[in-house]
Order: structure tokens, then sequence, then C-alpha cells
């Protein structure tokens, strides 16, 4: 089913949403338009051009099967698209559905995380991937995001799904698609090796030379990923203007891509899915906390810690007993004695807030602390005091919020939805693509209230 609307591709005798006066015009040409009609069968006149087009009802698509074409700008916090204008973005809200408050990501609000929950469907406790780097407490191997052993990668992404079931993905970088796994070979032609280098015109284009090939080797799943607005808001946080550069670059980047689909008649039957990974807040030196602080109370030495900030994870050795490290730490946080210990809460994992979803995997450590918006953990006290950006907080600040917006044949103009959870994507694209999908954490109900039903 195709999108009613389209500004300027297909030459309509009368568009819906044109201005009042084309309708006027078009009134008085429709005696013409007949007459055309009949002295030439399916010649229409078109009002957008003085000259006469042949109207074929839509041509059949280049297409054989759906496709999905899912972008990731990272660390696009939601309100970004307000920034500056961003007239490509905003005609895919215009022309798709958009959740209109953003969209959620799984906790910890990290890159590596969520863009695996969001090709996987499940939590990181589920898909393995619980941070950006982290240590098997089993094994002492140490994970990083440079590591594509399958071993770390559980779960079953999109290029895999699609390809068990016999048609091609394609994956421009992507956390996880560079690891081998199943019927997802990685292939050179679909599978660039992850250089942060590679300008983001070329990544573009060399997507957009995907649905050039033959019609039966265009891919049905293609991922595009893009390191900015991230690496701005780390850098400067995200109210700072090169954070409103960034945007507007990033809106031009999305405009190349559009018009590549346009050019290529492929711009109303590619479904585009635009989103980002997590939000950004700014965090400064002077919103610290600090572990030595807590000694009077307990000694947290630095092997115990497998992170800081944003997200404390702290695995004490066997011996030491993880109720009592919390206990104290707690009582130490809340005494007065630690300057910040209020903007920082410790819990056994299996304690924390069941809708963070953060305690079904051995790799998570048995300690994990949730630090108020915007604050650090450090070890030492410092004399630093810069100011930056960070994401990794809990996922219920409006902050960490990023966007999705898609548009496609399956996706109501103009609508608006709640915010949800990324771990809903997976179920959603493979719905689109007609494919059967793995188990998963999203619900199995969240795409029928989203998509139009394919014809
Ligand atoms: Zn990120």
């Amino acid at each position: 089913m195709a999108l009613e609307e389209d500004d300027s591709a297909v030459p309509l005798v009368c568009p819906a949403t044109a201005p009042s006066k084309r309708k006027y015009k078009s009134v008085l040409l429709i005696p013409l338009a007949l007459l055309l009609l009949l002295a030439a069968g399916a010649v229409f006149l078109s009002t957008d051009s003085p000259t006469l087009r042949t109207y074929a009802a839509r041509r059949p698509s280049k297409l054989s099967r759906p496709a999905v074409l899912l972008v990731s700008l990272d660390g696009f916090r939601f309100g970004y698209q307000f920034k500056t204008p961003t007239p490509n973005i905003h005609r895919l809200i215009a022309q798709g559905t958009e959740a209109e408050e953003g969209l959620i990501p799984v906790f910890p609000t990290a890159t590596f995380p969520n863009h695996y929950s969001i090709v996987t469907g499940l939590y990181p406790a589920y898909h393995g991937i619980i941070y950006n780097y982290f240590t098997d407490p089993v094994s002492g191997d140490q994970f990083t995001v440079a590591n594509h052993d399958p071993k770390w990668w559980l779960g079953e992404p999109l290029w895999e799904t699609v390809t068990s079931q016999g048609h091609n993905a394609a994956a421009y970088f992507w956390p996880g698609s560079e690891v081998v796994k199943g019927s997802w070979t990685c292939p050179p032609k679909f599978c660039p090796k992850y250089n942060e280098s590679v300008p983001f015109e070329e990544r573009v284009d060399t997507v957009l030379g995907y649905f050039d090939l033959p019609k039966d080797e265009i891919p049905s799943f293609v991922s595009l990923y893009f390191e900015d607005p991230d690496s701005q808001g780390h850098e400067v946080g995200p109210d700072d203007p090169q954070i409103t550069e960034a945007v507007a670059r990033m809106d031009r980047v999305i405009g190349r891509l559009i018009a590549g689909l346009e050019k290529r008649g492929i711009f109303d039957d590619v479904t585009m899915i635009l989103l980002g990974d997590h939000g950004m807040v700014s965090n400064c030196d002077a919103k610290q906390i600090f572990l030595d602080d807590l000694a009077p109370h307990i000694q947290i030495p630095e092997s115990w810690v497998q992170s800081y900030s944003p997200l404390l994870s702290i695995r004490p050795p066997e011996d030491v007993s993880s109720s009592e490290v919390v206990a104290k730490m707690n009582e130490a946080l809340s005494s007065g004695d630690v300057n910040n210990g209020k903007y920082l809460k410790v819990f056994l994992k299996e304690d924390l807030p069941s809708r963070l979803h953060y305690s079904a995997s051995y790799r998570i450590p048995p300690i994990i602390g949730l630090l108020a918006e915007g604050y650090k953990v450090s070890q030492t006290r410092t004399n630093s005091c810069e100011c930056g950006g960070a994401h990794g907080y809990d996922n219920s600040y409006f902050s960490m919020r990023t966007i999705f917006i898609a548009r496609g044949p399956q996706f109501e103009k103009g609508r608006k939805i709640p915010s949800f959870e990324n771990v809903q994507i997976y179920n959603l694209i493979t719905t689109i693509l007609k494919l059967k999908g793995a188990p998963n954490n999203g619900s199995a109900s969240f795409p029928n209230s989203v998509l139009i039903p394919s014809s």
C-alpha cells in the first residue's frame, strides 16, 4: 500500500494536500483533462507542469519485497530536532509516524547495549552486551567494543533473521554487525568493517548503491550508523552551539539519503526508520562523587569496580558479602560525609527496580549504583572542573530519550505514537518484512498497534 501523499514525485491532477489556489486551477482544467483523456488514453494533464506527462498508475516498485532501512544517529537526544531547522528530518516526521515524546532506550543507556537491543529485541541482560566494556566473571575474559567473538553476542540480530529466511541483509556499521553468527557471515559486499573515518556521505552513497543491485539481490534490511551527534555531545554537552551545527549536518546527510531514494523512485517503497540509541545530558566535574570519600564507612578498592560512571558496577571478591557492601555504601552515601552522596544509590542487582530489567545475567556484577542525572562517580578526588556530556543513566530520565521516526508503506502519515522502549523495534521490523522473528522481550502486539496492515 502506497503512502497517499507525496510532494513532488507523482503528478496527480488534484493532490489532496494541494493549496486551494491549485485546486481552483484544477477545477477549471477538468473539462480539458477529460478531453485529453478521451483523446490520448491514459494521458493526464498535470497541474504541476505545463507539459503533458504520462501517468501510469503507481509504477510497479523496483523492489520485489518489503525493505527496511534502519538509520541510527548516535546520541541524538530527543529535542535536538528542534534546535535548528531540520527540513529533512521534519519531512520524515510529517510524512511518517513519530514517537511524539521520543524513544526510550534500555538501561544502561549506553551505545552498545542499546544498538544491540534495537536489532535483537532483547534487554542487555538477555543479549549479553551488558555495557560497552565488562569482564566475564567465569572466564575472566574482557569484552570491549572491538570484540567480535560470537560468544559475547547472544540473541538473534535482524541481519541473521533476514538471511536465515533466504533474503539479503546489509549492515553499514552497527554494533554486532561484524560478528559472524548463524546464517550471517558478514559478507564484505554488505558488511563493511567499522571505520569511523569513512565520510558520512560515502556511507549514504554506498547504501544507496545496494538499491541499484538486481532486484533479487537488493537487501531486505539495511542498517546505517553515524557517530554524530554523540561525539560532539560528549565533548561539549547537549546545549552547545556545536551540537546545533552537528544536528544541521546530520539533517543534510539524511537529506542526501532521501534524495538518493527519490532519484531511484523507491522513496515510497522503502521503509525508513530514523532513530538514535540514547540521549545526552550535561555533566560537570563539580557534580562528582568520589568512592574514596566513603572510606570512613567502607573501603571500595579500585579492583572491585568494573565501571564507574554513569554505570557504577562493583564485583567484590567472593569472600566479601555483596549485601553488606551495599548496606555500608548506602549508609555512607546518606550520612552526609560524602560530597553529593545523596545523588547515588547502590543496589544489589536483584533489588534494582524491575523496570530496568538489569539482573538476569551472570555477566552483570552483583552491585549496581544508580546515579542522579548528570552526576559522575570516580575513585579519587581530583581538581578537574571540566564540563561535557554523558549518557548511561537511568532510562527513565527524559534526557536519555532519543528519536523514533518511521516512514514507509505501513506507517501512517503524520501519526504520533506514545513513547516506547527500543526492544519493540525488532518485532516491528520483522512484521514489516513478513519474517518470523526470534523470541525476544518485545510485545507481539506492538507492531499491530503501530502499523497499517499490509495489503
Ligand atoms: Zn551512543
